[in-house]
């Protein structure tokens, strides 16, 4: 069993409860690994607090070099971390490699972010003497981070980095089907001799998300994971009116214009769509497409899906084909499947893929799969697809374009291809998300806050702003001058 990490030590729940993690490529037992219940989130939030009375107190270059150090064992260490990424979420070895490089850019960027934090100087009107106002910036106190299942190494650092960076402390809560990175991290994170308390990892599911955010002594949680969950999330931190911020899922609209890079929009459509098994926040899971370019686009985009290869994320498949591997559980696939057959029963065509493939014959694979015009209420287009399924629909217009594009509950992400700047202005202005690319791939960057409207949360990730929310402001005035 590998263990958590409290106050420092390696431990495993008090109760004895382990939970089985799978590879989701063999359908293997790879390890287990502890289940905490209450008693082990309040030893690890009691460390916490404990040591956010020293951290608060630490010189921000000193945070900042702790950061520092970590990042660098991260590197030292990235072969072995992307290994464990591919082998307990089943993401091939070069996706795996790409989400280990933007995890130590999120460290470096808000290191160099720990020593910037600046309040505000405030000249005050004389009304009751002189005087003048300040705002100070206080770190939050105790945070916890909680984890979904499809970049368990990015998302650890979008809570761990701001939160340390603003002399803050934090627990964090992988997914309890992908905690196996993270409790690598916690070997580095000893070893980087980042002081005990300062971060803790506990291992569990909802049970122990629950009592994590419950906790009298938690005062911020940062969650990322399912629209779902987010709400239940509110509801607990609700009581004691703990910050929160939700990052939750998405339905992303992709819009190609007539006037569109057609090879370079097939080409990203295909990314964002099957990146990691369509199992990401931001994929591109919606396409509308110019009635002009339609079938030229649609018969680019099936000879693309074409050249994706089921298969196990640690072997490389021969050129030109791209690996595409298995969903993180069988539930997930049945979901998909299930969202996907509502499409087909709609009237929906299906024009590549819809079925688990041959080879390999264990592991929760589906064929990237391509549905053509299934009925705008059916599943694929009013829910969440978190799998490698694509639905594309003819559009005539921009204002069609728009309001399809819009017509969801969630609001994350959403893109356009074109070079005409009067359309790039309307959809900068129109599309309801939290990010618009024009001409790129559905990516977050470190350095532009990202998060979402409507049902897809609120509050930012990334960016300075992110570290907002990792401070309490507060106002002071001098008088007496
Ligand atoms: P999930 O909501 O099932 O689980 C996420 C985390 O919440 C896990 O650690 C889980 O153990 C924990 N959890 C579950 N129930 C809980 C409860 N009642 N209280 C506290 N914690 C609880 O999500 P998932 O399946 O792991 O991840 C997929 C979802 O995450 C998708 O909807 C995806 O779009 C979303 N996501 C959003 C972003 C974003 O930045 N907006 C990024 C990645 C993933």
């Amino acid at each position: 069993m590998v263990q958590m990490l409290i106050a420092g030590e390696r431990e495993a729940a008090r109760s004895g409860e382990e939970i089985e993690v799978l590879n989701p490529a063999t359908e293997e037992v790879l390890e287990s690994v502890p289940s905490a219940g209450p008693e082990d989130v309040d030893r690890a939030v009691q460390a916490a607090a404990r040591a956010f009375e020293e951290w608060r107190q630490v010189d921000a270059e000193e945070r900042a070099a702790k950061l520092r150090s970590f990042a660098e064992l991260v590197k030292a260490n990235r072969k072995e971390l992307g290994e464990a990424l591919t082998q307990e979420q089943g993401k091939p070895t070069m996706e795996a490699g790409g989400e280990v490089q933007h995890f130590v850019h999120g460290l470096e960027y808000y290191a160099d972010l720990a020593t910037k934090i600046r309040g505000v100087y405030q000249p005050l009107p004389s009304t009751l003497g002189r005087s003048y106002g300040m705002v100070v910036r206080r770190p939050v106190g105790v945070c916890v981070g909680i984890v979904p299942s499809n970049f368990p190494l990015t998302l650890t650092g979008t809570k761990l980095a701001p939160a340390l960076a603003a002399g803050n402390t934090i627990v964090l809560k992988p997914s309890e089907e992908t905690p196996l990175t993270m409790l690598r991290l916690a070997a580095l994170l000893i070893e980087a001799e980042i002081p005990p308390g300062v971060v803790n990892v506990v291992t569990g599911g909802a049970e122990t998300g629950e009592a994590l955010i419950k906790h009298p002594l938690v005062r911020r949680i940062a969650f990322t994971g399912s629209t779902v969950t987010g709400r239940r999330i509110m509801e607990l931190a609700a009581p004691e009116m703990k910050r929160v911020t939700l990052e939750l899922g998405g339905s992303d609209p992709v819009i190609v214009c007539p006037d569109a890079d057609l090879k370079g929009a097939v080409k990203t459509a295909l990314i964002a769509r099957f990146w990691n098994a369509g199992q990401g926040c931001l994929a591109g899971k919606r396409l509308f497409v110019f009635d002009e370019v339609y079938d030229d686009f649609v018969s680019a985009l099936l000879e693309g899906v074409e050249r994706y290869e089921p298969g196990v994320g640690w072997e490389k498949p021969e050129k030109p084909k791209i690996r595409i591997g298995p969903l993180t559980t069988e539930r997930q696939r049945a979901l998909v499947m299930d969202q996907l057959q509502d499409a087909l029963d709609g009237g929906g065509e299906l024009l590549y893929g819809g079925d688990p493939p041959d080879t390999p014959e264990k592991g929760f694979f589906l064929t990237p799969t391509v549905v053509q015009n299934p009925p705008r209420d059916s599943r694929v287009a009013a829910e969440e697809v978190f799998g490698p399924v694509l639905p594309v629909w003819r559009v005539s217009s921009l204002d069609e374009a728009i309001e399809r594009a819009n017509d969801t509950p969630y609001g994350l992400g959403s893109s356009v291809w074109t070079h005409d700047v009067r359309i790039i202005n309307r959809v900068a202005q129109e599309l309801d998300a939290g990010m618009t690319w024009v001409n790129q791939n559905h990516f977050g960057y470190d350095e532009l806050p990202f998060g979402g409207i409507k049902q897809s949360g609120y509050g930012k990730e990334h960016g300075i702003e992110a570290m907002d929310y990792y401070f309490e402001d507060k106002s002071v005035v001098v008088g007496g001058l």
